[in-house]
């Protein structure tokens, strides 16, 4: 006999652990099926030896007053409000990032000179899809050449060419996450120097437990709620009839007739459960290298990036900056991020990469000295970073095509949805898709929730 529970979500990140508090909250019955052995996804957080680390760099930052709403509804008064600082390191130097008036000052006077020559030509994008016309057309030529092109290449391991400006818009518009210091382009720049603001960007954090401390709040809240969560589990099969999934068989036997099957993981295993060919689309994984510092760091920014070719690592986050409690006093914790596609290269064997980031960690002057790391953690974390190719608005489109069919079938969330999102928008998301599936209201498109 199979169970019936009315809602079925697979994945237990921020989005399909939002979506089942929200059905949860109003009465009704669901269960949350996740591949890994903890809940979060993307937004997990470890502990190890008093060392907390998260995927990467990770803030809370919405205007959205039903996102923040929610957000304040699982932390309470858990949580604390931090000064973003990140920086880049291009030239053999650290600059802050965004580029402000104190980066242009200090560039190498040729480049100085050239990225000036890039403002007074600067042309309009003739290929709107271009990522890197879209790059160009803000940025100029010079630091294009000198640290986009190289820096997304190393990222996202496909020619800058082949990248859709999506990817641009999205992510290089939201490294920058106040208004009135974005200096998106070197007009921007200029303006900067001659009218500098004061600046005062903040981001909400949770008070314990890394970023991941909100999945854990929201987990348990799922569970009081009456929700169950079901770990190291999957879905094997899923049986369709007249245009609805009938029944779902999970890894561990269970089998559920469920009236709505949520799904936010990776598409691919879908099509292969739908019995279609997958999608061609493709997911970005990281390797975290989670490094234990016996001492303090030489950086005091929350997050680098690494443009240049000379080091494998794209982005180092100093955990202790985010909040003082993720190392021991004195100690720094540093979240190296490799990224790659998942059985292939470094994915293969991450640890022999450990002394070579070690040395470039001091090379970069980040790290003191050899002798200052401690143990170091390798994760790997599937499904990162949807891969935004010139054709991926087609690959989704065919990726949402396969389920469309099926009227109790949904996508949700960042893997699910295919978007290279935040997990505010996320939790947007499944607030919407939890109102409409319960009472029928419209969900926005992609696009207009990212306006939150
Ligand atoms: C390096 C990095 C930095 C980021 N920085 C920020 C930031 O500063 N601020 C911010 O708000 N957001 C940030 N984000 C984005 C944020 O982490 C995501 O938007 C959010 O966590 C996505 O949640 P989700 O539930 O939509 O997707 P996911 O977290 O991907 O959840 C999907 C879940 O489904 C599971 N799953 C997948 N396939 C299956 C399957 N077949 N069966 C069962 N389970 C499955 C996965 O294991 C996962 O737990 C960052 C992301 C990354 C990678």
């Amino acid at each position: 006999m199979s169970e019936k529970p009315e809602f079925l979500v697979i994945g237990a990140g921020v989005a399909g652990l939002t979506f089942a508090d929200a059905v949860l909250g109003e009465g009704r019955s669901a269960v949350i099926v996740e591949r890994n052995d903890h809940i979060g996804g993307l937004a997990r957080s470890y502990l190890y030896n008093d060392y907390w680390f998260d995927v990467g760099p990770k803030r809370f930052h919405t205007e959205d007053q039903e996102v923040l709403d929610f957000l304040l509804s699982v932390m309470g008064d858990d949580y604390i409000v931090v000064d973003r600082s990140s920086a880049v390191h291009l030239f053999g130097r650290y600059f802050p990032w965004p580029l402000d008036h104190r980066a242009l000052f200090r560039l190498p006077f040729k480049v100085m000179v050239s990225a000036g020559f890039d403002l007074i030509l600067k042309k309009a994008p003739k290929d709107e899809n271009s990522f890197t016309e879209y790059t160009r057309s803000r940025y100029g030529d010079t630091l294009y050449r000198l640290f986009f092109k190289p820096y997304t290449e190393k990222f996202l391991q496909i020619p800058c060419e082949d990248v859709h400006v999506d990817w641009a818009k999205t992510g290089i518009n939201r490294a920058v996450i106040d208004k009135r210091v974005r200096s998106e382009t070197l007009f921007d720049l200029i303006r900067t120097v001659l009218l500098p603001t004061p600046v005062d960007t903040k981001f909400l954090y949770p008070a314990a437990g890394g970023f991941g401390g909100f999945c854990e709040k929201l987990g348990e809240r799922v569970v009081e709620r009456g929700g169950e969560i079901s770990l190291e589990n999957t879905v094997v099969s899923l049986t369709t009839d007249g245009g609805r999934v009938t029944e779902v068989e999970l890894a561990n036997g269970r089998k559920l007739s469920p009236e709505h099957v949520v799904w936010s993981g990776n598409l691919r295993a879908l099509a292969h459960l739908l019995g279609q060919e997958p999608p061609p689309i493709r997911y970005l994984s990281t390797i975290l290298f989670n490094m234990e510092i016996k001492t303090e760091v030489l950086q005091k920014e929350q997050w680098i990036y690494y443009g240049g070719t000379d080091t494998v690592l794209s982005r180092v986050s100093i955990t202790n900056e985010m909040a003082t409690y993720m190392a021991p006093p004195g100690k720094a914790g540093l979240c190296v991020e490799v990224t790659g596609f998942e059985g292939t290269g470094h994915w293969l064997d991450p640890e022999k990469l450990i002394p070579q980031i070690q040395a470039d960690l001091v090379r970069l002057e980040l790290v003191g000295s050899p002798s200052d790391f401690g143990a170091v953690h390798v994760e790997k974390v599937r499904d990162t970073y949807p891969i935004y190719d010139l054709d991926y608005k087609n690959s989704f489109a065919r990726a949402s095509g396969m389920v469309k069919p099926f009227v109790n079938l949904k996508l949700l969330g960042r893997t699910g949805a295919y978007w290279y999102n935040n997990s505010d928008h996320s939790m947007k998301m499944a607030l919407q898709m939890a109102t409409h599936l319960l009472k029928g209201a419209p969900m926005d498109a992609k696009d207009a929730l990212f306006r939150v």
